[in-house]
């Protein structure tokens, strides 16, 4: 139904949606709901939480959720209360657009997609805080990139794996230690729908295994114009143990993630199949969906009647794999048994022998090829903008920037006209999203300090920390001991002097789950969380419960740095500093993964100049005096030294030059349009053409 054909004026000035009916104002919600589409979009967002702030918050922003909560009629009441029916009408006929739209990049630079689209694996993608399907940089990558694929229209479709528990929730004890809460998903709260065939069955999708048989319920999610397919094993024809398969993140033995990888790599193209959808390019995404190339390959042989080598070597150009751990731990290895297990009846009907499958997984993906034919690559990764721009830098941008520079933002000129800014007009932007950072905080603290039912007295104290005045510091990430989130607090009397300097006062924020099983990890988060209890911190080092994409939207935009001190060369990447950038905030990282590419000298602060020693114990110390002498030498000075107009010029300067020569390079759009010109396009076939 077309309930968009109901509307009598296209400028939605005097629609009188009461009258049309409480019927379609809650479908038009729905409608909107039930595409990430909105998520990105502010005024959208801001919509939702206008029907009912209190529980839009409760509810961690989940639209579907709370519209739940409401009948038509009461929705209607509530939207006549709050004056939203244009803002309903307008977000419902943008989202229409929006979808409609073809004039895009893809259309002019990588028509060869056409009706080709590139199937997209991975295990995990970070879309919302409301949808719990990521478990952190790998998936909010995947997440951007499928974003930005639907922003540059390029043709794609996701293949990934619906967790009904996804990851555990963070929280800590009095001690300090983290215990996990898996919490179960209710469907009907999600933008989920069963997956149907062209003929209109839901699609089941069904495996062999030497040990029986496997299925898989599928859902569709729409984020734009790009639609995710999601693998759910919880069906009810599966064995018990299997309707568990993919109910946790990264749970579970090697047994069980063969089990989810089969699922996500033969599964998904069944699933591409059985919706005809025939993909030009596969992009791997991580390992966890290898399998989809023997899938791949056995269905070329079926369909085309070719050869096992014809289609190894058909499916081998069209794949287009991705890794950002380049490590031997990063990748999974499975007993020769449990391939047999699995893969036997495949292999069966590939015709190929057992040694020949595991030299096909795990060696040979260019048999034919000289090592250095092989043609492996770099494509360094980037954000969704509008997923991590705040508002209101957002609006201070549509004020300077050129007219619709969000379909440009790619670009490098567009965000040239930073320069232009006012400074007082950005240091007061800056500024009001810290204060909403700070009152995020101050939330989120009394909320888990009531939960440990903490004293009146501590959680009176924590409705007052955060100095506007002072430089505010963040860390957010995973607590990988690699990224060594205790760094700072190697030399406590030296950290305690820097931030207990009244002329100079410093606060950093802390947010950041261990994975269950890392046990050392755990063990730094205790040991930042016990700092509360050691009054020369006490206020001034804070530590931020449950670190999900809310909680880090709200660290990037508000914070005055970013700190980031991995141990060399360990960070393949790292994205959230990238998030930061858009903000106006500072970047204050050791010279690996991405800020080796992108640090210039002003535009942002380096720790040490990229060097590290062969013992890991000598580089810690001497990493340690780099970032003390960094904060000391040059980030502190630089903050507080202000002009006459009371403004910290050299500052402003600083995160004009981090917007002007890294938002555009470090965005999700620049990243997939490299994908399109030096992988998707060739893949499918057409003329490779290199970075201009
Ligand atoms: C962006 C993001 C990350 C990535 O963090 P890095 O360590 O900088 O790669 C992790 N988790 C969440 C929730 C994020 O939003």
């Amino acid at each position: 139904m077309n309930i968009l054909g109901h509307e009598q004026n296209p400028n939605g000035t005097s629609i009188d949606l009461a009258a049309e009916g409480s019927e379609l104002v809650y479908q038009k919600c729905m409608a909107i709901a039930s595409n990430l589409w909105w998520s990105w979009h502010p005024e959208v967002v801001h919509l939702f939480r206008d029907i009912d702030p209190v529980r839009w918050r409760e509810l961690d922003h989940n639209p579907i959720a709370l519209l739940r909560e409401f009948t038509p009629e009461s929705l209607a009441y509530r939207a006549n209360e709050r004056v939203l029916h244009s803002r309903i009408n307008y977000a419902y006929r943008r989202l229409h657009e929006y979808i409609g739209y073809n004039s895009t990049w893809a259309h002019t630079h990588a028509g060869v997609l056409g009706s080709k689209p590139v199937a997209y694996f991975s295990a995990e993608f970070g879309l919302h805080e409301s949808l719990p399907i990521y478990s952190g940089g790998l998936g909010v990558l995947s997440g951007d990139h499928i974003k930005s694929a639907s922003g540059l229209g390029i043709p794609l479709v996701g293949i990934g794996l619906f967790y009904n528990h996804g990851y555990f929730k963070q929280r800590l004890s009095a001690d300090g230690y983290q215990s996990e809460d898996y919490i179960e998903h209710n469907v009907e709260n999600l933008p989920l729908t069963p997956a149907r065939t062209p003929s209109g069955s839901p699609f089941v999708v069904r495996l062999e295994t030497r040990s029986g048989e496997l299925f898989a319920k599928v859902w569709k999610l729409a984020v734009g114009r790009v639609t995710l397919f999601l693998l759910d094993s919880n069906y009810e024809s599966n064995r018990p143990e299997d309707r568990e398969l993919t109910s946790r993140l990264y749970g579970g033995d090697e047994r069980t993630r063969i089990r989810q990888e089969l699922l996500i790599g033969v599964g998904g193209i069944r699933i591409l199949h059985a919706m005809g959808i025939s993909p030009g390019a596969y992009h791997l995404n991580e390992g966890h969906s290898a399998f989809a190339t023997l899938e791949a390959v056995r269905l070329r042989m079926e369909e085309d009647g070719v050869s096992f080598e014809d289609a190894q070597r058909d499916i081998a150009d069209s794949t287009v794999f991705t890794t950002h751990t380049p490590v031997p731990a990063g990748h999974d290895r499975f007993h020769a048994d449990l391939i047999e297990e699995h893969l036997g009846p495949m292999r069966d009907q590939l015709g190929i022998s057992h040694e020949h499958l595991m030299s096909f997984v795990w060696r040979a993906l260019w048999p034919n090829r000289e090592e250095n034919a092989i043609p492996i690559g770099h494509i360094t990764n980037g954000v969704h903008v509008q997923s991590w721009l705040a508002e209101q830098m957002r609006q201070l941008y549509d004020r300077h920037f050129p007219a619709h520079w969000t379909n440009h933002m790619g670009e490098p000129g567009v965000w040239q006209s930073i320069h232009q800014v006012d400074p007082g007009e950005l240091w007061e932007t800056h500024n009001a999203l810290k204060t909403m950072l700070w009152s995020f905080v101050r939330r989120r603290l009394v909320r888990q300090m009531s939960q440990r039912n903490e004293s009146q007295e501590s959680i009176d104290l924590a409705t007052r920390v955060g100095n506007p005045a002072a430089l505010t510091i963040g860390f957010g990430r995973r607590f990988a001991t690699y990224k060594r989130a205790n760094m700072i607090f190697r030399d406590l009397d030296r950290i305690a002097a820097i931030v207990n300097n009244p002329a100079r006062p410093v606060q950093i924020l802390f947010a950041g789950k261990a994975h269950p099983k890392d046990e050392p990890g755990k063990r730094f988060i205790q040991e930042i969380a016990n700092l509360r209890g050691d009054s020369r911190f006490a206020g001034k080092v804070v530590f931020v419960e449950d670190y999900d994409i809310n909680v880090c939207r709200h660290l990037i935009q508000g914070v005055d740095v970013w700190l980031n001190n991995p141990r060399r060369p360990l960070e393949a990447s790292g994205t959230s500093g990238q998030k930061v950038i858009l903000n106006g905030g500072l970047n204050l990282s050791i010279l690996d993964g991405w800020w080796a590419e992108a640090f210039n000298g002003s535009n942002g602060f380096a720790i040490g100049k990229g060097t590290s020693h062969v013992q890991d114990r000598i580089t810690d110390e001497r990493d340690a005096i780099n970032l003390y002498e960094a904060l000391e030498n040059q980030v502190i000075p630089m903050f507080f030294e202000r002009d006459q107009d009371g403004l910290p010029a050299a500052w402003i300067q600083r995160m004009r030059n981090s917007i002007s020569t890294l938002a555009w390079r470090f965005s999700s759009h620049r990243m997939v349009m490299d994908y399109a010109r030096m992988a998707y396009v060739p893949a499918s076939g057409g003329v490779s053409s290199s970075m201009d």
